[in-house]
């Protein structure tokens, strides 16, 4: 769906922001950029739709040069979520979501049907809210109105900068878990900046982790946590919070789906792997590279079974702790 070939960004002080990046974003696909500040995420993101040209490579979508689309077509197609809050202050909340409808030249009843079909979608009201000034909504709902508003003209992309870094936790949360829903209904390409792991792994089908403008890898969170590419993947996605798995049984994540009362000692059982509940999150980790699944056992007695996906879930979770 979006292809980066070699790209590379220099910018005029010699500064290269991207450095060869080389991935395709497949189609329906929720892919995540992260890394630390200043290693080139906005500026993979602006090149995307063309708010900055790369000085090298290419970037093709759906296999069409990106250079070869009338630029207001692909930027109509392409929706775009920041950061800070983008609403335009003297237009109303339908004014705000129809900007690109109109520019599509949609019939007035077609836009206004939109506007309130997609305030329901996220829950607000369309009586109440369609009327109002931005300043007359809290900073989670005007955040909200820059997500619908990305998509009011029902573009097949969308990208997402930081989108909810400026928000409280809990106005975070609750978009998160409306964008992870939004995404298995409507089914977009959607590409989303964080520096956030525990959003990255709550959001993601799959996470490129960056680094000094280099993509050092691009994977599935399971398969990121079971073969990190180097040091840095392994210290960004593992929690140094959690020390022992402990800390799971507590919480109760661990131990919840255990199929039965199969002796994980037992090789019958057919868990290749057991360890002590008091195993370090690192070593399980290190295992779960070998075996898919691990079982977990206290004082000889077996209380659960632990995948890379029970892991990703946890610690996604985590950010309801912090
Ligand atoms: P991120 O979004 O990951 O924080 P950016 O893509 O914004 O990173 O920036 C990557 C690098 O490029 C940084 O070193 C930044 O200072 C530099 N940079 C960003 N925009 C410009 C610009 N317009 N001119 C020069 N350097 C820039
Ligand atoms: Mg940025």
């Amino acid at each position: 769906m979006i292809r980066f070939e070699k790209v590379t960004k220099e910018y005029k002080d010699g500064i290269k922001a991207v450095h060869s990046l080389d991935v395709e974003i497949k189609k329906g696909e929720f892919f995540v950029f992260i890394g630390p500040s200043g290693c080139g995420k906005t500026t993979t993101m602006k090149m995307i739709n063309r708010l900055i040209d790369s000085t090298e490579g290419s970037i093709y979508i759906q296999g069409k040069n990106i250079h070869e689309y009338d630029i207001h077509e692909l930027r109509w197609n392409i929706g775009y979520v920041l950061q800070q809050i983008a609403l335009f202050p003297h237009m109303t909340i339908e004014e705000n979501i129809s900007i690109v409808p109109e520019l599509r030249k949609w019939n007035k009843e077609k836009v206004s049907r939109r506007v309130d079909e997609l305030l329901e979608m996220v829950g607000m009201d369309p009586k109440t809210f369609k009327k109002r000034k931005p300043n007359e909504l809290s900073g989670g709902q005007q955040q909200r109105i820059g997500v619908i508003r990305a998509l009011a003209a029902d573009p097949d992309i969308i990208l997402m900068d930081e989108p909810f870094s400026a928000l409280d936790p809990i106005s975070r949360e609750k978009l998160q878990m409306d964008i992870a829903d939004l995404q298995k209904r409507i089914q977009k390409t959607i590409v989303f900046v964080t520096h956030d792991m525990q959003e990255a792994l709550a959001l993601g089908d799959r996470i490129g982790i960056m680094r000094d403008g280099i993509l050092v890898q691009a994977d599935t969170p399971e398969n990121l946590l079971k073969n990190p590419a180097d040091d840095f993947v392994k210290e960004f996605i593992g929690n140094r919070s959690i020390h022992t798995l402990s800390a799971f049984n507590n919480e109760d994540i661990l131990v919840k789906d255990l199929e039965s009362k199969l002796n994980p000692i037992d090789p019958a059982s057919g868990y290749s792997s057991v360890v002590s509940a008091e195993t370090s999150l690192d070593e399980v980790i290190r295992q779960l590279a070998e075996s898919d699944a691990i079982a977990v056992e206290k004082d000889g007695i077996a209380i659960g079974v632990l995948t890379s996906q029970t892991i990703v879930k946890h610690l996604a979770e985590m950010r309801a702790a912090r």
